[in-house]
């Protein structure tokens, strides 16, 4: 139990109490419910790859390296830098975006030389390479974000590509993850 407890408390947004009631919902359930569930995690840890363009986590039948947004004609121009997948596929269903992505895979914090494992050299690559009209920063509005941002705008500048971030038509402290779609519209018709 206390194992099973320990990894619900890797997850994202899980405190120890949460991870505890997650542990004991499991032990009381039926057999089936769990060896489904264990099969369900499984199968899509082995169908989900990460995008070499966006670094995306996918659903991959076939055995192609590009997500269907980076290997899709009709989407380009600009580049989305956002922290998290969720973020994306929010925005996606928001359908008000129609260029391309890059998932950062987090922010800064704001102090010390640690940069939280988050792919900048990656990003820099991948501007330099594909040279888009435009990059446009969608880290959370939060102190994390925002100083993430201005690291990424000091990193990028020497590339002379055209930075925008998104209006803040979110509240301070607002996360893409929870944003509604006419909030996503309108920070993305609001960037500057
Ligand atoms: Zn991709």
């Amino acid at each position: 139990m206390d194992k099973l407890i320990e990894y619900f408390l890797k997850f994202p947004g899980i405190g120890p109490r949460q991870a505890k009631r997650f542990a004991y919902f499991i032990a009381a359930q039926d057999e089936s419910y769990v060896k489904n569930l264990a099969e369900l995690i499984l199968k899509v840890k082995r169908n989900s790859r990460t995008c070499v363009g966006c670094f995306r986590i996918f659903d991959a039948a076939g055995d192609g390296r590009l997500c269907d947004i980076c290997s899709s004609p009709s989407r380009g121009g600009s580049i989305m830098v956002v922290e998290k997948n969720v973020d994306l596929e929010n925005i996606e269903k928001s359908g008000a975006y129609r260029g391309k992505y890059f998932v950062l895979g987090g922010v800064m914090p704001l102090t010390g030389n640690n940069k939280n494992g988050i792919r900048l050299k990656e990003l820099f690559e991948k501007i330099k390479k594909e040279k888009p009209e435009e990059i446009i920063l969608a880290t959370s509005a939060t102190t994390e974000g925002e100083n993430t941002n201005r690291y990424i705008e000091n990193i990028l500048n020497p590339l002379g590509v055209k930075i925008t971030k998104l209006g803040r038509g979110l509240s301070v402290g607002a996360e893409l993850e929870y944003s509604d779609g006419r909030t996503i519209a309108n920070a993305l018709e609001g960037r500057h």
